[in-house]
């Protein structure tokens, strides 16, 4: 049996570079999506023409009983998961506080926060030694706005990064005596279509002057660091950041 990755968020970016390396390193991987099933199946494609074994699984991670049924149907379809990532996440048009509506932070933080919150807790219970599992890894993916604040930006989805920075912290030490571990990502600027989504699609062209190292990142540079916390034996509550030296 092949060890079993959930990602969230892996028709695009971040989460299908993830995935695409994920089954290369002999993972079954579930491609979660929320509303382009197009691209998750052209992921899931792609790892079987390789020879990998996926799926694709739409939920929206503001949805529970669309997050507890994701995790029904990977049971059922590849078996008890091994690492959940949480990856989906969104940003939003470039703002200051005193503009945001409630509805966008609330929003913000139920996509970003809540969300993550929620698959954490249906993969412990399955991977706790305490529910009778054989342990596993959670990685999350957040973000190097965490520590810069956002302002100007989107000072919202900084903060909501901070959530996860502090959830890693908590969740480590709360579930590492229970086999699991709970590291995060956070990538600097990377190659996605998040900066056009958030109305700032020229972000990826000017950010290299302001990087130590000259460059954005790419997706497979995260990928690869998933990857590495995914197996870290000994690494929990980990903040491992991507960014070019931010
Ligand atoms: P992206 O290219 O915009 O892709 C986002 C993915 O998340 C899409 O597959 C989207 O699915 C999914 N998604 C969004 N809302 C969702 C929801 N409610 N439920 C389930 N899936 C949802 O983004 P990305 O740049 O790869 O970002 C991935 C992660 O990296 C995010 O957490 C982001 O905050 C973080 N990050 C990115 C950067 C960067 O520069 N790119 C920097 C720091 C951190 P659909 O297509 O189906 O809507």
């Amino acid at each position: 049996m092949k060890p079993v990755m959930i990602i969230t968020g892996a028709g695009r970016g971040i989460g299908a570079a993830t995935a695409i390396m994920a089954a290369q390193k002999g993972y079954a991987v579930a491609v979660n999506y929320r509303s382009d099933k197009a691209s998750a199946d052209k992921v899931v494609a792609e790892i079987e023409s390789d020879g990998g074994r996926a799926i694709a699984v739409q939920a929206d991670v503001v949805d529970e009983a669309a997050i507890v049924a994701m995790f029904e149907t990977v049971d059922r379809e590849l078996g008890r998961v091994d690492v959940l990532v949480n990856n989906a996440g969104v940003v939003d048009q470039i703002g200051r506080v005193d503009e945001m509506s409630f509805e966008r932070v609330d929003r913000m933080m139920k996509i970003n926060v809540v969300g993550p919150f929620i698959c954490a807790r249906e993969a412990i219970k399955r991977m706790s030694t305490r529910h009778g599992g054989n342990g596993g890894a959670i990685v999350n993916v957040g973000s190097a706005a965490s520590h810069l604040g956002g302002a100007g930006e989107y000072v919202d989805y900084a903060a909501s990064k901070g959530a996860i920075d502090t959830m890693t912290e908590g969740l480590a030490k709360e579930v590492a005596g229970e086999g699991i571990r709970v590291n995060t990502v956070r990538p600097g600027v990377i190659r996605t279509t998040i900066h056009a989504s958030g109305g700032n699609p020229d972000k990826p062209n000017v950010a290299g002057s302001v990087i130590p190292m000259g460059r954005i990142g790419e997706p497979e540079e995260i990928a690869n660091a998933v990857l590495w916390l995914a197996e870290a034996g000994f690494t929990t509550g980990a903040l491992v950041d991507v960014d070019g030296g931010v």
